[in-house]
């Protein structure tokens, strides 16, 4: 008999794992991964590279440095269109793969909500092109001020009060200092201001944890504005609405860090999605295909306990890529494959290099514990989808900064 061909699209952590933990099982299966770039990235840490606290190599590593090659064959391209009843999968090259079973781990891409401006004058946080571009424009407004005396280029806001934006205004208050000296800006005029639509700030952790998380960034000159839906971003501009009025905040670097969506591969293909993630069925296949896998952001995996889907999370998508794994073997071999199921370890975000918060194991962790519990998280997920030696070349222990 033929070998099955096992397609895999995109190398992020759900993905990789998934290419991971095939290889580990031997099977006499002919293994495909898909990518882009032929690098992976450590998603969780964008944000360290758009405030320029770790340069972009310290999160990437060669997919091919990580991947058995007698086992799995790599192609650098980009997904346009996945054709399910057709089994193909077509690339911008105009390639095309078929296949017996296909996993869908094509991640995340920036949510606009529609609001207007957001893709013209602000700037996301979902892959490494995008993370340098910020980086890049808040270090040359920054430097600008000297020239121009404007006070919009002191000026930094960012959009949504979530975990992403709570890790990079935590990296971005680290930095301040350094960054005052070395781009010669006095550091006293900065403001940094972060405005949020919905009435709480950090809804996912305790209310303790979150008033100390808010207020360890409130001492380093963070100004929160709560309740205040942003309506439009214009060059130069955030508008707003407090107490039903329309109000601006002037800024020349406008981060956007407000949610994201699946990818736009999976409307486009035609499958029935919400906001570019797949309801999918208890073995993470998609509804009467049950060779096509849609794991990671793109997936959406019912909490039966919240009766809402889990947050998508790299936590989950490396949990999803070891269960899909073992699922196409098991079926390959015709056995029969157990539901997934999912019980999250917790949630830790960073605030800076030496601080954080979070639950872990159902436990409370704040201030430098939190730092060290971040650290050792990352650590684990380079082993996870890398190696040891990725875990030597790109670990964090600098766990006394
Ligand atoms: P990704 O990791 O995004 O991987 C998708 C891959 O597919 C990428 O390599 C991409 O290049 C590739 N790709 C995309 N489109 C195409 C295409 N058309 N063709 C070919 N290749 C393509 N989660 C946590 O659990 N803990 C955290 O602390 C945490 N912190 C976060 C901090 C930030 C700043 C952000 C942005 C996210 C954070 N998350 C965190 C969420 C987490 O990063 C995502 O849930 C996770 O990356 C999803 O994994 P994935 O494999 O689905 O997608």
């Amino acid at each position: 008999m033929n070998k099955q061909t096992v397609v895999v699209l995109g190398a992020g952590y759900a993905g990789l794992k998934t290419v991971k933990q095939l290889q580990k099982k031997n099977a006499d299966l002919e293994i495909i991964l898909v990518n882009k770039n032929d690098y992976h990235y450590e998603s969780t840490q964008l944000h360290e590279v758009a405030a320029g606290t770790e340069p972009s190599t310290k999160i990437c590593f060669n997919i091919k440095d990580v991947i058995n090659e007698s086992k799995v064959t790599f192609i650098q391209d980009t997904v346009t269109k996945i054709d399910r009843d057709a089994q193909v999968v077509t690339l911008e090259s105009d390639k095309t793969l078929n296949y017996d079973y296909l996993v869908v781990a094509l991640g995340f891409v920036s949510e606009t909500f529609g609001i207007p401006g957001v893709d013209d004058f602000s700037y996301p946080l979902v892959n490494i092109t995008t993370a340098e571009i910020a980086r890049k424009h808040l270090e040359a407004t920054l430097a600008n001020y000297q020239k121009s005396q404007d006070v919009r280029d002191l000026s930094v806001v960012v959009c949504g009060a979530g975990f992403t934006s709570i890790e990079y205004l935590g990296e971005i208050t680290n930095r301040l200092p350094k960054l005052a000296q070395e781009l010669n800006f006095p550091e006293d005029k900065v403001s940094i201001t972060c405005i949020e639509a919905m009435p709480t700030l950090l809804p996912m952790f305790s209310e303790k944890l979150g008033t100390y998380g808010i207020n360890v960034l409130k001492k380093r000159g963070v100004e929160f504005k709560v309740g205040t839906p942003i309506k439009e971003i214009k060059e130069g501009a955030v508008v707003y609405e407090e107490n039903g009025e329309l109000k601006e905040i002037e800024a020349n670097s406008i981060i956007w860090t407000t949610g994201v969506k699946g990818s736009p591969v999976i409307g486009e293909s035609g499958f029935e999605e919400r906001r570019g993630r797949v309801m999918v069925e208890s073995d993470l296949t998609v509804k009467d295909y049950p060779n096509v896998f849609m794991i990671g952001d793109v997936s959406a995996v019912m909490d039966e306990a919240s009766g809402r889907p889990f947050p998508t999370t790299a936590q989950i998508a490396l949990k999803q890529g070891e269960y899909v794994a073992d699922a196409i073997v098991a079926k390959v071999n015709q056995q029969s494959v157990a539901p997934f199921t999912f019980k999250p370890l917790g949630t830790v975000a960073s605030i800076g290099n030496n601080a954080g918060i979070g639950n872990v194991l159902g436990k409370e962790v704040k201030g430098y514990i939190g730092s060290v519990m971040k650290k050792n998280i990352i650590n684990k997920s380079l082993l996870e989808v890398g190696n040891t030696k990725m875990l030597m070349k790109k670990g964090r222990f600098d766990y006394y900064h």
